[in-house]
């Protein structure tokens, strides 16, 4: 059984589950990414890089510059 004990900053309710959205982050190029959000009042509790995405374009840039994409 898992306690959980993590509050969210503003509304302060207890999260066992947060919402995952995409997005976009920029600065010198463009990177997919995610934001996790409270499920309650759809606070952005934390942004990061989307792996699963990078790993894909990674392997799409390869395949197109090894000429099987
Ligand atoms: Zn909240």
């Amino acid at each position: 059984m898992v306690i959980h004990s993590g509050k969210c900053p503003r509304c302060e309710r207890t999260i066992a589950t947060a919402k995952v959205e995409n997005i976009k982050i920029s600065g010198a190029a463009d990177y997919k990414g995610v934001s996790y959000s409270c499920p309650y009042c759809h606070s952005v509790l934390s942004v990061s890089m989307d792996q699963v995405g990078l790993n894909v374009d990674l392997v799409n840039r390869l395949l197109k510059a090894l000429g099987k994409g």
